[in-house]
């Protein structure tokens, strides 16, 4: 059996939201089997948001949850360490909206997680297994699934700069590759658009300390991490988006200029196209006989 997972011990961190510019603490707890992944805000009492599609708002520059009038924001980075590490039950205790940005990227989450430590739980794991591919468009956006034995991704970008114009990178996502190739990788930032983020009361946060900025020609704060750190950070926000359809993802996920709005939109419509999956027990090729289609509740979009 492939087991559930949550974290051996409780675990901490204080770091400053990217928008507000607020100190957080973030606390991370263990959870029991079939929990998922909670976010709680401990300033506003006992009420939970659980990381899945039907709890989505606010997707601008970064994703976010809400349910009851609790939101947490800038959810991805977080996510995407956590199921990386196949973290499936924790609970994430927040006292204010944002997750910490950290350095911009995941590793700080790896590291904390490795610190907490892995503990299995008397559950199988459920993967959503693609049979069928899942795609959607918009413009010359594009996000799709297809049937693989294990979760790849393949992401390209293309932006009007010069260090930016193509990028791609095809990654088989294990816990090994997503920790040393993917994790690392910074968000970043062009310098054009830091002024007005500032002054509609955004990226207050933000500084060289937590984001790649790209002027005209270069980068402010080199040296990178990668030589292709850009669209190696949109795999791990494909990777955090992903998260919020609930199970791990056995299937090759292939997107070309998305963002958070259409990885969450593309969340959303893996769950509704229940045709194109099936939950299964176990990973990579061994698939078990009772591998039969489960029907689940389709989500609606909170907005
Ligand atoms: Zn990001």
């Amino acid at each position: 059996m492939d087991a559930q997972r949550t974290i051996r011990r409780p675990i901490s961190c204080v770091g400053i939201g990217l928008h507000s510019g607020n100190k957080v603490h973030l606390s991370l707890k263990p959870a029991p089997a079939d929990f998922g992944i909670r976010f709680r805000r401990t300033d506003l009492g006992d009420h939970d948001v659980p990381a899945t599609v039907q709890h989505l708002a606010g997707i601008q520059l970064a994703t976010g949850l809400a349910r009851n009038e609790v939101s947490v924001e800038t959810v991805e980075h977080l996510l995407a360490a956590l199921v990386s590490v196949s973290i499936d039950n924790v609970l994430v205790e927040l006292n204010s909206p944002e997750v910490p940005i950290m350095d911009g990227s995941a590793a700080p989450f790896i590291y904390l997680i490795h610190e907490a430590g892995v503990k299995p739980l008397g559950a199988p794991r459920k993967f959503l297994k693609i049979v069928r591919p899942i795609a959607i468009s918009r413009g010359d956006k594009r996000i799709a699934l297809y049937p693989s034995d294990h979760f790849k991704v393949t992401y390209s970008v293309s932006y009007d700069h010069p260090l930016l114009r193509h990028q791609s990178r095809t990654l088989r996502i294990t816990e090994e590759s997503f920790a040393e190739e993917i994790a690392p990788a910074r968000t970043f930032t062009f310098l054009k658009d830091v002024e007005m983020l500032r002054q509609n009361g955004l990226a207050l946060g933000g500084s060289l300390e937590n984001a790649i900025v790209l002027g005209e020609t270069g980068v402010l704060n080199n040296p990178l991490r990668f030589e292709d750190e850009f669209v190696r950070h949109k795999i791990l926000d494909a990777i955090g988006d992903l998260a919020l359809v609930g199970h791990p993802v056995i299937g090759h996920l292939v997107a070309h200029r998305a963002g958070h709005a259409l990885h969450t939109e593309f969340a959303a419509k893996i769950l509704e196209e229940t045709h194109a999956w099936r939950l299964v027990e176990a990973s990579g090729d061994a698939l078990l006989p009772h591998s039969a289609p489960v029907t689940v509740a389709v989500p609606r979009l909170a907005n």
